[in-house]
């Protein structure tokens, strides 16, 4: 039953076996986080989401997800597709309707408070595993890499944490740039930069936040103790789409929060502003993805999946590469430019005191001593 120690064309073999279980487990789980928004609105829903939910369509989609779970976890009890995982789905899409369903009363108007981000939390999963699993399948860079690979579980443990602390994170990631606003403020500037047309701004956005990435990434890589925070990004012997939530949270708030201070002191349009945090999302799942499609020219203009996979390779002469998360030729500009012809690195990983593999022991590991 342990998947840990099972190497990967065994894992393949029983993902695929217990194909039902997993469906049905995933469906109600998601069903069980969405009732249970319902019902703590207040606490589990993030204020910016709830404002454009259309709540007729997401009852909708909630009732089905109850139905298909329960349905699917059935099939997979009687034609043993994952029996276990089935009964544990179908008891838990039955738990989801017992306790309301799709039709639990919301009073509104909700109260905006501290709250965690499981709505957030549960429509990114499906969202990227909608989009990623099938993607990753008919394009892989790796095809005999199964969905459920080496470190999944620590890995989908940062996907959880940093959703359901979204509040939290945004507030560390924003509070420094604004405060730093508050002197640097420079009107004039500021002025010329939001009477540009979006897209340009946009681009501008991007170039901005990249080379004070750029700079904060290149930070975590040459100092020791900054490293052993960075290091935990880098201990995911395989990629793909979920291998990019692996970040400390101190190098995803101290990054970010760096990467912010450009966007706030140049003055971007809000719209500007929200479209940057959609782009970088969205890049940084891709560029870490298990997809091989052949990206040709866009290597040199865009971070691509096959550059930042170089980004993460063990081999020594890709090591302190490739820091860009937008534009390659920042690292051409710098001289850490690292793209041998059309080749993918042999490896992953980080190879000299590697961190722990759980995420518990990962959290605390930059904090203990240097073991050498
Ligand atoms: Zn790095
Ligand atoms: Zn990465």
């Amino acid at each position: 039953m342990e998947m840990a120690v099972l190497p990967d064309h065994e894992r393949k073999a029983l993902g695929r076996r217990w194909l039902l279980g997993i469906v049905s487990l995933f469906l109600a789980t998601l069903a069980a986080f969405a009732v249970l928004c319902l019902h703590y609105p207040e606490l589990l829903t993030t204020p910016e989401l709830r404002a454009v939910y259309p709540m007729g369509l997401v009852r909708a989609v909630i009732a089905g997800g109850i139905v298909l779970a329960a349905g699917v976890g059935a099939l997979a009890v009687v034609l043993a597709r994952g029996r276990r995982l089935g009964a544990l789905g179908l008891a838990l899409a039955l738990a989801a309707q017992l306790g309301g369903g799709a039709w639990v009363e919301v009073e509104t108007p909700v109260a905006r408070s501290q709250h965690f981000g499981l709505d957030w939390l549960a429509l990114d999963l499906l969202l990227l595993v909608v989009v990623f699993v099938p993607l990753e399948r008919a394009f892989a860079r790796l095809p005999e890499q199964p969905v459920f690979r080496r470190g999944w579980r620590t890995d989908l443990a940062y996907f959880f944490v940093s959703h359901l602390l979204v509040q939290l994170v945004t507030l560390a990631t924003v509070a420094p740039a604004a405060l730093l606003l508050r002197w640097a403020a420079w009107p004039a500037l500021q002025g010329a930069v939001a009477a540009l047309p979006f897209a340009l701004q946009l681009g501008f956005a991007v170039l901005a936040a990249d080379l004070a990435s750029y700079a904060a990434h290149r930070a975590f890589h040459a100092v020791p103790w900054l490293w052993r925070f960075h290091a935990i990004h880098h201990s995911s012997e395989a990629l793909d789409w979920l291998a990019g939530s692996r970040l400390h949270l101190v190098d995803v708030v101290v990054t970010r929060a760096i990467a912010f201070v450009p966007l706030f002191v140049l003055g971007f349009d809000e719209a500007v502003l929200a479209a940057y945090v959609v782009w970088v999302a969205t890049q940084a799942t891709w560029i870490h993805a298990n997809l091989g499609t052949r990206t040709g020219w866009l290597d040199h203009v865009l971070v691509t999946p096959r550059f930042h996979h170089w980004h993460h390779a063990a081999d020594a002469a890709a090591r302190d590469k490739n820091f860009a998360v937008h534009f390659p030729w920042l690292d051409r500009l710098f001289g850490t430019h690292h793209l041998p012809g059309a080749a993918w690195p042999a490896r992953y990983g980080v190879l000299a005191d590697a961190p722990p593999d759980r995420f518990a022991a990962q959290l605390v590991w930059p904090f203990s001593r240097r073991s050498v």
